[in-house]
Order: C-alpha cells, then structure tokens, then sequence
C-alpha cells in the first residue's frame, strides 16, 4: 500500500512539474523514469487513468490528439495549435462560448467539452517570419 502511495505521488508530482504543459501519458512517464527508474510505464498509466476518473487531475481530450493529463482541475478549456501540436488553456468566460447555447435537446446537461484550434503565438511568427523574407 505504501509503495502504491509514493508512486502515485511521484506521477502527480511530475504531473504538476509539467503543468501549463499539458502532457500525454508517455511524457509524464519520462519526467518518472528519469528520477525513478523502477517505476513502470503500466503504473504511470494506470495512476493517471485512475486519478483523471477520480476527478483529481484533468483528462484533456482533444479531436486528432493523444490523451492528455493536467494538474489543474478547475473548470477551463483548452487551444491546440494546429502546426505543433502544443496545448495552452483559455479561461472561462473568454470569447463569449458561455451563454452562446441554447439547450433545447431535453437532455440534462452533465459535462460540456469545448476544444479551441488555433495557431500558438511562436509559430504565428515564424509563419510571419517565413512569408514576411
Ligand atoms: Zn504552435
Ligand atoms: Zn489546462
């Protein structure tokens, strides 16, 4: 049970290392191996399942993407630039998406995904960089 407990706090350790990263399993298992080498992948994987389905890391599923963890799990959404691929969240309340549906459906509302696409701040430069030369 001990061991079971230091492992877990060792992923959500390197989890929050990561955070404002938004990393997929397969990173967060590096950040782990790195220190702690006996650690499995199965286990990192397994944690963070477990702990996205608890409720106490974030699970960021994203259309086209791989699976990804945050450590922050206060409501927010999240961006993917479409040239890299890198992750960054949007708050709450930006962009007018709250109060934009109307819910007609009869269905009680559990869960709302929102995923925004878009270009990050680097490659919108170097693509101003590259058609600017
Ligand atoms: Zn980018
Ligand atoms: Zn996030």
């Amino acid at each position: 049970m001990q061991r079971n407990t230091s492992q877990r706090k060792l992923v959500l350790d390197a989890l929050a290392s990561l955070e404002g990263e938004h990393p997929g399993a397969e990173r967060v298992y590096e950040r782990v191996h790195a220190d702690h080498p006996t650690v499995s992948k199965a286990t990192v994987y397994r944690i963070l399942k477990d702990e996205a389905a608890s409720g106490r890391v974030l699970g960021v599923d994203l259309p086209r993407d791989i699976g990804r963890f945050d450590s922050r799990t206060d409501g927010h959404y999240h961006i993917r630039c479409r040239i890299c691929g890198k992750v960054a969240d949007i708050e709450r309340g930006c962009c007018g998406t709250d109060g934009l549906f109307v819910n007609n459906s009869g269905y009680e509302i559990e869960d709302v995904m929102i995923a925004f696409s878009g270009v990050c701040a680097e490659c919108a430069a170097a693509e101003r960089g590259r058609t600017g030369a």
